[in-house]
């Protein structure tokens, strides 16, 4: 878990199980280091954990892994 400095940035989709509020939400994605939602945070003073994922639709590093094609 020591891959990125500089260009090379992965990001995550996410989705809050508390406010409801993800990347489609707030129309961006989360970077490494954001692990916890940030409206909650700004909202009531509450650390809550993000559900991350990658997804290839929005993550535009997994295209350069290339090979599959999601039906
Ligand atoms: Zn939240």
């Amino acid at each position: 878990m020591a891959a990125s400095a500089g260009l090379d940035v992965w990001v995550w989709c996410f989705h809050c199980p508390e406010c409801g509020f993800g990347h489609q939400e707030l129309d961006h994605l989360a970077a490494d280091q954001e692990i916890h939602c940030v409206v909650c945070l700004e909202e009531d003073g509450r650390l809550v954990q993000l559900h991350r994922w990658t997804d290839d639709e929005w993550a535009p590093q997994a295209r350069l892994r290339g090979g599959l094609v999601a039906a």
